[in-house]
């Protein structure tokens, strides 16, 4: 064999070794929060390869964090690196937000992708890096950095709702659509929205190699868009339970997030399925998570259609305090049965943890109200103490993982200050803890310690069957109350 035959075939190994080791490399798993079985899992594989994306280390595990919005920062360096440009390095910042001595790195893509004309000029001199990249911004800078044919698609009809001639990103977002980069959702663009680093991870790896494109659908140019409306009112407004909440496009929280509301802000309900409520978001179809949602009836009785899980303590053969005859299970069970016979009678859903003398374990009751999609959660207990002095009612709630403190604490004080108005107790207040059952609960969850079974006066009333009422009574006005302001 020839020296050159010989060099030949090595080269020919080489690249057979090569491609073997590539496409495994290829085909492995980066991430872990992006399985093989992910929908961009080849795209984010293809950035990776190409040193584009690097994604997060957290406690020795190599995550991408797709759902996470994209910042301006993040994008920047995404597409300077992916249109196969340098970071541009200054000694004096053009940024007052940036210092390229302590952020180097960030501050060379941002003054290379400003260069390039891939951002608006910035207000004040302020790049804002770590603010979320929104769509509109998004198109700007992919259809720009990959040099999209721009002035050919600004003849073209949008394919969107919501984009306009006039709009100030409409020939960007036009290249992007007609290239197969992105398709909107339902007809919209959603131009002010965020967008997920995975998303924008999509829309690099199209711009960047045509395998990934999408295929173009034509627009008719004649065909007003056609997009759902919701209804204007409803019999239910949900009010925003905390501050950041995503409406979003589908009933999953996966889909684009098409705006937020804030605590406190009041939204139309359409409908609700499982956990998602369909909702009127500026007069389009959103969905909301209900669990983030007070959900007000706007006719009839306040607790009409809300689903209440009420939770009798114990059961079984686990009694629970014991006082002579007395058992804290059979008081819990008989103020239960009190509480949904009224939610009913107004229309609630009720469900109870157990309608009998059975022990569903703490876990049990847990699933069990998130089976039944709950939106409250009413545990009813007897309290117990070495001194037969202690007496009084008392109302706890959980703060653990728990962005709805504000609620639960709203709905423990309406409960503790009817029972004790209502059943002429001792005020014990309402209190923080981690009881199992509530801590594992973000819809507003309670749990009632009605008085002491150790305590003369407060037996005398928990094992009344006139008393009982009373309780029942105030709990059900307690929870009334709570959605009625
Ligand atoms: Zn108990």
């Amino acid at each position: 064999m020839s020296l050159k035959k010989t060099s030949i075939l090595f080269s020919f190994l080489a690249i057979a070794i090569f491609a073997i080791f590539s496409s495994e490399a290829y085909a492995s798993q980066r991430f872990a929060d992006v399985p093989s079985t992910h929908e961009a899992f080849h795209q984010i594989n293809y950035l990776e390869d190409r040193g584009i994306i690097e994604g997060y280390s957290e406690n020795g595990t190599r995550v991408f964090k797709l759902y996470q919005h994209v910042t301006r920062g993040q994008a920047a360096k995404m597409v300077v690196l992916g249109a196969g440009y340098k970071p541009l390095k200054v000694t004096q910042s053009s940024f007052i937000d940036i210092d390229p001595k302590t952020e180097p790195e960030l501050s060379g893509y941002v003054e290379r992708a400003m260069s390039l004309g891939l951002f608006n000029e910035v207000p004040d001199k302020r790049f804002k890096p770590h603010t979320p990249l929104t769509r509109g911004e998004m198109s700007k800078v992919v259809a720009t950095a990959f040099k999209l044919d721009l002035e050919e698609y600004a003849s073209y009809p949008s394919p969107f709702c919501d984009i306009t001639s006039d709009h100030p990103y409409f020939k960007y977002i036009n290249a992007l659509y007609y290239n197969g980069i992105s398709q909107g959702s339902k007809g919209k663009f959603n131009p002010d929205s965020y967008l997920t680093r995975m998303q924008f991870s999509l829309f690099v790896a199209r711009a960047m190699d045509k395998q990934f494109r999408l295929t173009v659908k034509p627009v008719n140019a004649q065909n007003p868009c056609q997009h759902q409306t919701a209804p204007e009112k409803t019999d239910t407004i949900g009010r925003a339970t905390v501050n950041n909440l995503n409406v979003r496009s589908e009933a999953n929280d996966r889909s684009e997030i098409i705006g937020k509301l804030n605590r406190g802000d009041e939204i139309y309900v359409i409908s609700i399925d499982g956990w998602w409520a369909k909702v009127n978001y500026q007069g389009s179809i959103g969905y909301v998570h209900k669990t983030y949602l007070k959900l007000l009836s706007q006719s009839g009785s306040k607790v009409k259609n809300r689903i209440i899980v009420l939770d009798p303590g114990h059961g079984g053969k686990d009694p629970g305090t014991v006082k002579g005859k007395y058992a804290e299970k059979r008081i819990a069970l008989a103020v239960a049965n009190v509480v949904k016979r009224k939610l009913e009678n107004d229309g609630a859903i009720v469900y109870m943890t157990r309608e009998g003398d059975t022990y569903p374990t703490l876990q049990d009751r847990v699933d069990f109200a998130h089976k039944h999609y709950a939106e409250m959660f009413v545990s009813i207990h007897v309290n117990s103490a070495s001194s037969s002095s202690a007496k009084g009612t008392e109302t706890y709630y959980s703060i653990s993982a728990n962005d709805n403190e504000l609620e639960d604490r709203a709905l423990a004080t309406n409960i503790n200050n009817e029972i004790v108005k209502q059943a002429n107790m001792q005020n014990r207040g309402v209190k923080r803890a981690d009881y199992y059952v509530i801590r594992h609960s973000v819809f507003p969850s309670v749990l009632v310690e009605l008085g002491f079974i150790t305590n003369n006066e407060d037996l005398s009333k928990l094992v009344n069957s006139n008393y009982q009422q009373v309780f029942g009574n105030a709990i059900y006005q307690g929870i009334v109350h709570y959605y009625s302001n």
